[in-house]
């Protein structure tokens, strides 16, 4: 039997992040990873401490923004890599209202240091109105660093490349097939509906559509956001995505989401462009839009880390500390974010 502090289940942002909290503090653990690609793997990794359809922000996100420098910043000690990329979001306006809209935010205290009241003009998209510019907004280099931090789970010894079968857990003896863990943490995203400890959790997949283009002009060095997010990937390859849906729970390609991106892309692009790939994927969200941290109401070193939203990044950066604190060093949980909101 192999000893270990910590089993993680699931690779994506969730999974990630808390391997890296275990990382940091020298505990030993295996990382399951199933090999399906995650909605974390074909996000855009867009970090934006503002909620684009009413200029709002949202709970801790000086927080978030703060710690994602630091998180960074760590991880960059064992890969050798900077993944946060120095691109602000630009919000195309639709009208003049919106920028009225926009202006007025920008005196509001948690907000001003988000809104930029210095106005641009793109030349390379449609943007009659204008565009706001989301200041300390950035995103992360998504593939590379996926890439790298698997790489340095495997060969390390962290990343066991299988399924997770629930049923194989002796919860008595604390083990899975041959390895005993003190504990336990599910970020298995929406297949956690399939996980038998937490099923009764509501996560709402939301199913997302994203697509690579390749786009004869260069646009400006922008996250550029109009109905969707247009951002260079390299040379003349550009991410442009995602969509929305609550509804569809097929896993395959649907064309009317295709087709809402292409034609979201045509809105603002003038210029001639050609999809060289599309995916998708299903988000993990929550009703009341917190993740869900904590533990199994029985097992008691069973935990949940998921519900991470749209914001996969900020959420799963921040709170992999929140939870590793609140395992370790008895910190409590915000009952906001507690999984016990839903016991
Ligand atoms: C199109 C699109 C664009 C997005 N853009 C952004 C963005 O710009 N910024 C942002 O912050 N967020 C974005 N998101 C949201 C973000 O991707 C999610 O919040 C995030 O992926 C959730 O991470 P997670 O680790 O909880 O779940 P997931 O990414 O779903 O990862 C869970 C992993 O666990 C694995 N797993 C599950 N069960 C098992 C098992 N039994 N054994 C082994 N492995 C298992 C799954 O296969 C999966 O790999 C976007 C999402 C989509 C779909």
């Amino acid at each position: 039997m192999e000893q270990v502090d910590y089993i993680i289940v699931g690779a994506g942002y969730a999974g990630v992040f808390f391997a890296h909290q275990l990382i940091k503090q020298k505990r030993s653990f295996k990382i399951f990873y199933d090999e399906n690609i995650s909605a974390s793997q074909i996000s855009a990794g867009v970090c934006n401490p503002v909620i684009l359809k009413r200029f709002n922000t949202f709970w801790k996100s000086q927080e978030q923004i703060d710690y994602l420098n630091v998180i960074f910043k760590e991880i960059e000690t064992y890969t050798s890599k900077n993944y946060l990329i120095d691109e602000n979001v630009v919000r195309i306006f639709h009208n003049d209202s919106e920028k009225v809209q926009w202006t007025k935010n920008a005196q509001k205290e948690d907000l001003k240091s988000y809104l930029s009241l210095d106005f641009i003009k793109l030349e390379s998209v449609e943007n009659l109105f204008g565009a706001g510019k989301v200041n300390q907004s950035c995103r992360i280099d998504v593939s590379n660093f996926f890439l790298d931090m698997l790489s340095y789970l495997e060969d390390n010894d962290y990343l066991v490349k299988e399924k997770f079968n629930h049923q194989l857990i002796n919860t008595t003896s604390n083990s899975y097939k041959n390895i005993t863990f003190k504990n336990i943490i599910f970020c298995e995203g929406v297949a956690s509906n399939n996980n038998p400890f937490f099923s009764h959790i509501p996560i709402q997949p939301n199913k997302g559509h994203c697509l690579k283009v390749k786009l004869k002009e260069k646009p400006e060095s922008y996250i550029i956001k109009k109905k969707h997010f247009l951002f260079n990937l390299q040379d003349d390859e550009y991410y442009y995505g995602g969509t929305y849906d609550r509804f569809d729970m097929s896993t395959n390609i649907n064309d009317e989401s295709v087709e809402e991106l292409k034609s979201g892309l045509e809105g603002i692009y003038k210029n001639d462009f050609e999809i060289q790939d599309v995916n998708v994927a299903f988000r993990a969200t929550v009703g009341d839009r917190r993740p869900i941290l904590g533990k199994h109401q029985e097992h008691q070193n069973f935990y949940i880390f998921n519900g991470l939203g749209a914001r996969g990044v900020y959420n799963g950066s921040y709170f992999s500390k929140t939870l590793f604190d609140f395992i370790e060093n008895n910190l409590n949980l915000d009952s906001e974010i507690d999984v016990k909101r839903f016991y």
